[in-house]
């Protein structure tokens, strides 16, 4: 992937959209941890409304850990999928509490340890609450990426990986969140707005309609050979001229002879 258009989609965003903070609210980065694994097909306004009252009953590790399994379902069951999720808050609370010392780690190494933690959480967690670089792969900035040219693969690793070597590490945070409020508000998945689009000179797919080289090429001469034939007017000669002038008299002579038929 070509490093000037990142730079420059990020610039643009940037300039559109101003910095953009952790849509999760959160208090601490062990908050922040749930919160993500609640986020996952659930809104984050839905998903705020529940922790303000989940992190004021159960505001650790530690407190989460020693929980009922049944209170922490009823608490998060508008978030859905609310018992796989209880299930992978309980888990990674103890393994923080048992083999962390109740802190949670600070590298990807660490957080992926944890059980229920991928890739997407850990660099959510590492970017928004532990101030490292991460670059979280969510489902616009892995739609976006692909519309706008900014890595051929559609696997949230190989995205993460073609943008993190192109975009200094202070910004990869703040790149994955422009890629996803623009995915919210001017490119959402079912009706892309690109007439409108601040980034319509830049993005791959604008340009899609429009082949280049060889395509560009056989494009043309299938146009060339579908279009129509004219047909070249003879040139004039003497007989045609005269003939041509005979005729006014030939017509005048026949349409009298039809209209006294007719009548
Ligand atoms: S130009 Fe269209 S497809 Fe590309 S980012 Fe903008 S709205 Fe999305």
């Amino acid at each position: 992937m070509e490093s000037a258009l990142a730079k420059q989609v990020y610039d643009k965003l940037l300039s559109v959209y101003g910095p953009q903070k952790c849509f999760l609210e959160h208090m601490t980065p062990f908050q922040l941890l749930v919160a993500t694994i609640l986020s996952a097909q659930c809104t984050d306004k839905r998903v705020n409304m529940v922790t303000r009252d989940l992190f004021q009953r159960w505001p650790d590790a530690e407190a989460f850990a020693n929980c009922g399994r049944e209170e922490l379902e009823q608490a998060i069951f508008t978030c859905g999928f609310y018992r796989a999720k209880a299930d992978h808050i309980l888990k990674a609370a103890k393994a923080i509490v048992e083999q962390f010392h109740g802190e949670l780690p600070d590298t990807m190494e660490g957080l992926l340890k944890l059980p229920g933690v991928g890739r997407k959480t850990a660099n959510v967690v590492l970017g928004d609450a532990l101030d490292k670089p991460g670059f979280p792969v969510d489902t616009h900035v892995r739609r976006l990426s692909a519309l706008i040219g900014l890595s051929g693969s559609s696997d949230p690793e190989v995205i993460e990986s073609d943008i993190c070597a192109v975009m200094p590490p202070e910004t990869w945070a703040q790149f994955s969140h422009l890629l996803i409020v623009h995915g919210r508000t001017r490119c959402p998945a079912n009706r892309p707005d690109c007439p409108g689009c601040e980034l319509a000179k830049l993005c791959r797919h604008t340009k899609a309609d429009k082949p280049v080289g060889k395509k560009a090429k056989a494009s043309a001469s299938k146009k060339t050979a579908k279009a129509p034939v004219r047909k070249t007017a003879k040139p004039a000669t003497k007989k045609t001229v005269a003939k041509k002038a005979a005729s006014p008299a030939r017509s005048a002579k026949k349409s009298t002879s039809k209209s006294g038929t007719r009548s």
